[in-house]
């Protein structure tokens, strides 16, 4: 089992070249994959040392099902009573919608939390503890400092609070128990409609939105005992930079909540790579962070899987996640 020694892991998922960046011929790409855990940043203002090496590395014909395999383990621990984070970083459009949700009603297009869920299921089969085990599925959105319940979208500035059992929770987030598969494409849809509808109230849309989906695997033991462990699988706001997205009629108001999240998100990972193992890592300062406060560091197991876009026209966002991926590995 792993715990905090083997840090944070940090992949790179690659997206296809989509039509306007094809028909661009007069841009070229900025990544070219070495190989399984490499890859060589060729666009503009690249490092003297342009190759850059993670965990993992994904290319573009990376199918739904190859970028589970590598988490497979990860929320297998969950039913260990341990806790853990897979979030997707990335600016808007380069995949990370499509890396954890995907199409939730295709088998072969179908995400992370979909897959996730199969696999718990999987795992309590295969259980051998004598317990009774149950899951419960919440989807919650993170918009301008706020926490909103996406299966019960009326229930909006939740806070976040401590529970013996649960650890960190958000308070009267609907927890909906998720028995397979099938109910868990159902709560998707559910949260996914809900996201989009708030998106569009904002008028801000959904990049602008952290969407957390989280897990808790609760195991009851013949003597009373009770052990959870929590999955969190967080699709973030879009990484760019504000001013682009001042174009498009963000309020400077609404820009520095959405940067604080990610920013805080950001000091917290670099806080617990820490070499000397010393830093105060500062959880409090955001909403998002608190919300992931038990389940990023200490004994819980972390991924970040880097989506980025392999053109030219996007290389300065798609350097800067590199960039944020290579703190977090704490190199
Ligand atoms: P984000 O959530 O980061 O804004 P999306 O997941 O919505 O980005 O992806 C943007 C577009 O690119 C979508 O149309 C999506 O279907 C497509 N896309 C992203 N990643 C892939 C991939 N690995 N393979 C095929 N299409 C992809
Ligand atoms: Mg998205």
């Amino acid at each position: 089992m792993s715990s905090s020694r083997d840090g944070i892991q940090v992949v790179v998922r690659l997206r296809p070249l989509n039509e306007r960046e094809s028909n661009n011929t007069a841009a070229r790409r900025c990544l070219e994959v070495v190989d399984q855990a490499s890859l060589q940043y060729t666009g503009r203002d690249a490092p003297a040392n342009n190759h850059f090496g993670f965990d993992r590395v994904y290319g573009e014909q990376c199918t739904q099902e190859e970028a589970f395999e590598g988490l497979t383990e990860t929320v297998r621990s969950v039913l260990q009573g341990f806790n853990a984070t897979i979030m997707a970083y990335g600016q808007t459009g380069s995949g990370k919608t499509h890396t954890l949700l995907g199409d939730v009603c295709d088998r072969q297009q179908r995400g992370v939390v979909p897959r996730a869920v199969a696999e718990l299921g999987r795992g309590i089969a295969d259980c051998q503890d004598d317990c009774q085990i149950k899951v419960t599925l919440s989807v919650i959105e993170i918009y301008n400092e706020r926490i909103r319940d996406l299966l019960d979208p009326a229930k909006e500035n939740l806070q976040v609070t401590h529970d013996r059992e649960r650890g960190i929770v958000v308070a009267n987030a609907t927890a909906q128990p998720v028995a397979n598969e099938r109910d868990c494409v159902e709560l998707m849809q559910r949260g996914i409609a809900a996201r989009a509808v708030s998106a569009t109230a904002m008028n801000a849309g959904s990049s602008r939105s952290h969407c957390v989906v989280y897990l808790i695997v609760e195991r009851a033991f013949a003597d009373g005992r009770i052990e959870c462990g929590k999955l969190c699988l967080v699709d973030l706001a879009g990484s760019e930079r504000q001013d682009k997205t001042a174009a498009v009629g963000l309020t400077a108001a609404e820009g520095s909540q959405i940067n604080k999240s990610l920013s805080a998100l950001g000091n917290v990972v670099n806080a617990l790579t820490d070499p000397r193992g010393k830093a105060h890592v500062p959880f409090r300062d955001s909403k998002l962070t608190r919300v992931l406060q038990d389940s990023l560091g200490g004994t819980a197991r972390t991924v970040i899987i880097l989506c980025c876009s392999p053109s030219l026209l996007n290389d300065a966002e798609t350097l800067s996640s590199l960039r944020f991926g290579i703190r977090a590995k704490g190199i």
